[in-house]
């Protein structure tokens, strides 16, 4: 939001038009030089946030609907674009901070930085298994991994990218969660909305990680990932006193810059 810019229901007031003019034509004389700094440092990464938008994101049955919307547009002769949306604060990307599920758990605003970026490791699970538990976790080399991302048959099938809700997305198992909580893993993502088994009896793999103080990354977009070690980057969005966030998840391959 532009501090000072007009109430949108009347018209700005020329000292509002003028300042934004000024900022609008602003010399850029450092653009070239900017660019190349910008490319530098985003060589490698790579998105793994699913894109925001109510015709593509799914919604977890039940959740809050997103609602996106212009209150006004430059495309219909308005002298700003200026738009409003609303949503579910597990809605895509997003962190599950420890107050989800653990009613003196940290909000996602106090979830450390240290936790949210760092090493990871991606385990690539075959379309075939739903439940990834203490079996299945221990199939694949995952030993001394200090964050463990799951890409599952929901990035094969690019279920976060399609609207349509399933509710036979691959899950976490508790006893796969103990193992991982136990093992001192700091962070663990999936790549549908909930790490949950849908419908379970108990949200035992919340209550696990939480209460571990472990942050869940969910509806991650691993497409454009392989199995591997990584750098990660997961940002949700600084709400205070809430139990979680949208966020932008970036990621590159360890070493690689
Ligand atoms: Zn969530």
């Amino acid at each position: 939001m532009l501090r000072g810019a007009p109430d949108i229901r009347g018209r700005p007031s020329l000292t509002t038009l003028t300042a934004l003019a000024l900022l609008a034509c602003s010399p850029r004389a450092q653009d070239a030089s900017d660019t190349m700094a910008a490319q530098e440092m985003s060589a490698g990464w790579i998105d793994v946030s699913a894109t925001l938008d109510p015709a593509r994101t799914p919604v977890y049955e039940g959740d809050a609907p997103m609602k996106f919307e212009f209150l006004r547009h430059m495309r219909t002769g308005d002298f700003v674009t200026l738009s409003a949306y609303s949503m579910g604060a597990h809605s895509g990307t997003h962190v599950d901070a420890p107050m989800h599920f653990v009613a003196t758990g940290a909000s996602v605003d106090r979830v450390e930085l240290e936790r949210l970026m760092g090493p990871a490791r991606v385990i690539d699970i075959a379309d075939s298994v739903q439940a990834i538990d203490a079996d299945e976790l221990n199939r694949h080399d995952w030993a001394g991994a200090k964050r463990v991302l799951f890409r599952t048959r929901s990035s094969l099938r690019g279920w976060m990218d399609s609207v349509k809700f399933h509710r036979d997305f691959a899950y976490i198992a508790p006893d796969a969660a103990q193992l991982l909580a136990d093992a001192g893993v700091v962070l663990v993502g999936v790549d549908y909305i909930s790490a949950e088994q849908f419908g379970a009896p108990a949200p035992r793999t919340h209550q696990i990680l939480l209460g571990r103080g472990i942050p869940i990354v969910e509806g991650m977009d691993l497409r454009p990932v392989q199995a591997g070690d990584y750098e990660m980057i997961v940002l949700p969005l600084k709400v205070a006193g809430h139990e979680g966030a949208p966020a932008r998840a970036i990621m590159r391959k360890s070493g690689g810059r």
